[in-house]
């Protein structure tokens, strides 16, 4: 059956409970990919189905050309799409009818005006962490970037994201209207901030008192996100079809956990997404750290090893023995105790559902997408608990061997000789420095924009450097297995 608001009683599916055609709009949202439509539309979805939020319903908007392809899929089916929640054992599908319209893309003057609207109290965003301009030296915005100059140069005229968030935002205040609040969703820690800087810093390049004006009045609360939401291919598209029979040209497969920690920050009101599971705190830091710590550093652990043994899946490598008491002996020796206390959060119970989630089959997430961009990852992800671990003068063994899997990795062949294809932005470098460190460990700790001053205290250098020699000589499993002994 063809999904459509005519056909929807039809379909087999949980499906909305409320009468789309009353909704109207409250939220406009940037980058209408999978993960939106999985996390945020999901639990607006839900909170209608209470008979409350129906006037956030979202709008669609995109900058770049290639949104249009998803607005006409969309507009094709009345902005319906169906999520299936899959488990390890079972797979729910929803259609979800939290959103009423998608502007065409890259339009100006429809993004702009939609914007302006007094309709609109909230303003979300989920561009990808490659979408805020962040100048890789500094760390911070670039209002250099040539996109942005434009912006600042025609600022009538925008092209980018923040361009017409400032244009929307300079609309309202000419018309007295207050401003809409910013919602960024994407997995930036401090999220908000990261955002906020980029409107005002684009603002500032027109008119620096529209920059203040926006910096003293519109609220950009930080998030944290969580839910895997893999890319849709052919095989989803035959799966909605096949085993639920639903033709849906835009379905969203993605695993049953979810997870969103926002900071109550909405002058302009919200919905009331904590009668359907968002938590709303003050400071989302300590979210933010448990994540990036547990979740994201657990990935590393398991990535490394089961790469160097040439294991495709993840599940399959929380499958082996040896990388699964690993995870659990690194998380619980020394990841986990240097995570800072999250209030109400049992951070033991946290991991176990991390690990139970990893090893979920119908995700099919894969070890070389976990292995990824280790040199921008490690650095966020892994070296930060070896820093505070040495400062609080404890060991940082396990650490020090998972940093010496990611070493022996980068050298480019699996234990068994295959050829790992390049899998870094810095891959050159690191697989001519991680050659070079099987004779002298300190060639890859001498990395400094990785591992700052740490590389060379004997407390991380030492262990490293035996790991190391340990992996080339022995291979991945005796060294785990020698490790495990320990
Ligand atoms: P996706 O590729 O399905 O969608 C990305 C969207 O962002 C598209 O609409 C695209 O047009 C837009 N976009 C890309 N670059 C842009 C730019 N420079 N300016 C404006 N828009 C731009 O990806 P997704 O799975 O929806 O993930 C998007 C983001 O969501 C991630 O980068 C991450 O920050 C966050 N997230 C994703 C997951 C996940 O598992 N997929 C989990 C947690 C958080």
């Amino acid at each position: 059956i063809r999904l459509n608001d005519a056909n929807l009683s039809d379909i087999d599916a949980a499906k909305p409970a409320y009468d789309r055609q009353a909704l109207t709009g409250g939220i406009v949202h940037f980058g209408l990919g999978n993960f939106h439509r999985a996390h945020q539309a999901v639990y607006l979805d839900r909170l209608m189905n209470t008979g409350k939020g129906h006037d956030f319903a979202i709008i669609g908007a995109g900058v770049m050309p290639s949104d249009a392809k998803m607005r006409d899929a969309l507009a094709g089916q009345d902005n319906l799409y169906t999520v299936v929640e899959q488990s390890a054992d079972a797979s729910q599908a929803r259609v979800i009818g939290a959103m009423i319209d998608y502007l065409p893309a890259a339009d100006a003057g429809a993004i702009v005006g939609q914007l302006a609207d007094p309709a609109t109290k909230i303003a979300s965003l989920t561009i990808t962490e490659g979408g805020y301009f962040i100048d890789a030296n500094t760390g911070h915005f670039d209002p250099a970037h040539p996109a942005i100059a434009a912006d600042g140069a025609t600022p009538d005229a925008p092209k980018t994201v923040f361009g017409m968030l400032v244009a929307g935002l300079k609309a309202r205040r000419a018309a007295g209207v207050p401003a809409f609040t910013v919602m960024c969703c994407d997995n930036i820690p401090h999220n908000g901030v990261v955002t906020r800087e980029a409107v005002v810093e684009t603002a500032r390049l027109s008119d620096p008192e529209l920059a203040g004006w926006i910096a003293a009045n519109v609220a950009f609360p930080n998030g944290m996100v969580d839910r895997i939401t893999p890319a849709t291919s052919d095989r989803e598209r035959a799966m909605i079809r096949d085993d639920f029979g639903i033709a849906d040209d835009c379905p969203v497969f993605a695993e049953d956990f979810i997870q969103w920690v926002l900071e109550d920050n909405f002058p302009q009101g919200r919905p009331a997404l904590e009668e359907v599971g968002v938590e709303f705190v003050a400071d989302v830091t300590p979210w933010e750290l448990m994540k990036i710590r547990i979740l994201n550093g657990g990935h590393a652990v398991i990535a490394y090893p089961s790469g160097l043994m040439d294991i495709h899946f993840v599940h399959e490598g929380m499958e082996n023995p040896l990388v699964r008491a690993f995870l659990d002996k690194l998380e619980a020796e020394e990841i986990i105790p240097a995570v800072p206390p999250v209030p109400g959060t049992d951070l033991n119970a946290y991991y176990a559902k991390v690990a139970e989630r990893c090893a979920n089959p119908k995700i099919g997430d894969t070890i070389r997408r976990l292995c990824l961009d280790g040199s921008n990852r490690q650095p966020k992800f892994i070296v930060p608990t070896i820093n505070d671990r040495l400062a609080q003068g404890l060991s940082v063994d396990g650490l020090a061997l998972e940093s010496a899997l990611w070493c022996r990795y980068c050298a480019g062949v699996t234990d068994s000789g295959a050829v790992i294809e390049p899998n870094d932005p810095n891959w050159d470098r690191l697989t001519k420095v991680a050659n070079a460190a099987r004779d002298d460990a300190s060639q890859w700790l001498g990395m400094a924009d990785i591992y700052g001053a740490t590389g060379s205290d004997p407390r991380f250098a030492e262990p490293f450097a035996g790991w190391l020699a340990m992996l080339w000589r022995d291979g991945t499993a005796a060294t785990l297995t020698t490790y495990l002994k320990g």
